[in-house]
């Protein structure tokens, strides 16, 4: 197969939040070629729904979020990296709200901050439930504006460069036509997402499968933690298969978890037979609550019950799971939603410190693809 040649100084492999960011924060001096394998909005952060931890209320404290990651990700967090990453929280929003991404206010003008599993204080910051898309969209567009960032669409890496030392030195890339091309760079960085796609039954985009972890891996880069997939409880249930996203967002605004009753009405709440914290612990307990009662119960699925909030609230601050749920004749403000577990996120994957370093010289890994210590055993809701 013919091979092109050409060169960069950063090749940023993944368009998603973290390819972008990145792109976004180095230097104009730079020349730095970003892209994706599919359309720039088909990856997981165009998706996200319910939001992005921070601490800004006066009552939270960073304290607080780092216990409560350090919880849900069951002792086997690296502390150092939740404190270096946590901390840096405040000044993420504050940088998004600079590129003019519309975060949800309350009346004075305040950021609104909603809650979520695991999380003992308000501290997600969102975009009513589509954040993902509100910060994706701001990015691209600034991305699109600089004349130093080349987005290259429909492209995909597969194959890593390496040099006689084994310096990574750029990648091979297959084009939107279908040719074969040696992109050259000084710097390398995989922001290729988690695998989601692996799994028969996921919440992921279809460009999820795992390929930054599995190119690291064949240049001989640590990857680690890969048995730690998390399993999001609540996916939209249709006929047996997952169809979309239900943010947890709902249960920390009171959604109640139920089995089926009779002639399709909610039946008994179930939650607090699991875990103290019922509806708001953390997901891989409530997760595991819902398999082990549809395996007991041998159901498909259980019911999420929202029914209490009115028709105008939720509308406000669910339109998208609203709008989700309509598509699949579900009416969220008089019916329960059918829901069950199914893989959302890599805990684990190529071993990066924080600042994005892996194992070989010259390649770097930032977002999903890499495993900071951040995670453990688990991800904290709205921590990625
Ligand atoms: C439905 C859903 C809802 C979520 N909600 C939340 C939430 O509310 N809060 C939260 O914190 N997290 C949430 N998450 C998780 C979060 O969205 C992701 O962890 C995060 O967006 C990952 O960002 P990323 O940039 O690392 O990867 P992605 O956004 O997945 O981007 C990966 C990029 O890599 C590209 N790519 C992959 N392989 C190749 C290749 N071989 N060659 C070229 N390009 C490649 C893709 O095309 C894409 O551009 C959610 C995830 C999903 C799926």
């Amino acid at each position: 197969m013919p091979h092109s040649k050409t060169c960069t100084d950063v090749l940023i492999i993944g368009s998603g939040l973290a390819g972008m960011s990145l792109a976004l924060s180095l230097p104009a001096t730079l020349r730095i070629t970003l892209l994706s394998k599919g359309r720039a909005d088909e990856c997981a952060s165009a998706w996200a729904q319910g939001g992005i931890a921070a601490v800004l209320d006066a009552s939270d404290s960073l304290e607080a979020h780092v216990q409560d990651t350090l919880i849900a990700g069951a002792g086997l967090c690296d502390e150092t990296a939740v404190r270096r990453i946590l901390e840096q929280g405040p000044d993420a929003i504050a940088w998004l709200q600079q590129h003019g991404v519309p975060f949800s206010t309350q009346a004075n003008g305040q950021l609104h901050l909603t809650r979520e599993g695991g999380h003992r204080a308000r501290r997600i910051v969102h975009a009513t439930d589509r954040t993902g898309l509100a910060v994706h969209q701001r990015l691209l567009q600034a991305c699109q504006r600089l004349g130093h960032i080349t987005l290259l669409q429909h492209c995909t890496a597969i194959e890593l460069l390496q040099d006689a030392q084994h310096r990574c030195v750029g990648a091979t890339v297959r084009n939107a036509d279908g040719r074969h091309q040696r992109m050259l760079a000084s710097h390398t960085v995989l922001a290729t997402g988690g695998m989601g796609q692996i799994y028969p039954s996921t919440t992921n985009p279809a460009t999820t499968t795992g390929d930054g972890i599995a190119m690291a891996w064949r240049a001989g880069c640590a990857v680690r933690d890969l048995e730690f997939m998390q399993f999001h409880p609540t996916a939209l249930h249709i006929n047996g298969k997952a169809v979309g996203l239900v943010s947890e967002a709902l249960r920390g605004e009171g959604a109640l978890l139920r089995l089926p009753g009779k002639n399709g009405n909610p039946g008994e709440r179930f939650m607090l037979r699991h875990d103290s914290r019922a509806e708001l612990a953390p997901r891989d307990i409530v997760a595991r609550a819902i398999d082990t009662e549809m395996r007991v119960h041998q159901l498909s699925h259980v019911l999420l019950d929202i029914t209490h909030q009115s028709r105008d609230w939720l509308a406000q601050h669910f339109p998208g799971v609203m709008a989700l749920c309509a598509a699949h004749g579900i009416d969220i403000a008089t019916q329960p939603i059918p829901v069950a577990p199914c893989a959302h996120y890599t805990c684990g994957g190529v071993q990066a410190h924080v600042d994005g370093r892996t194992s070989v010289a010259g390649l770097w890994a930032i977002g999903e693809v890499a495993r900071t210590g951040l995670h453990g055993a688990n991800r904290l809701a709205s921590n990625s």
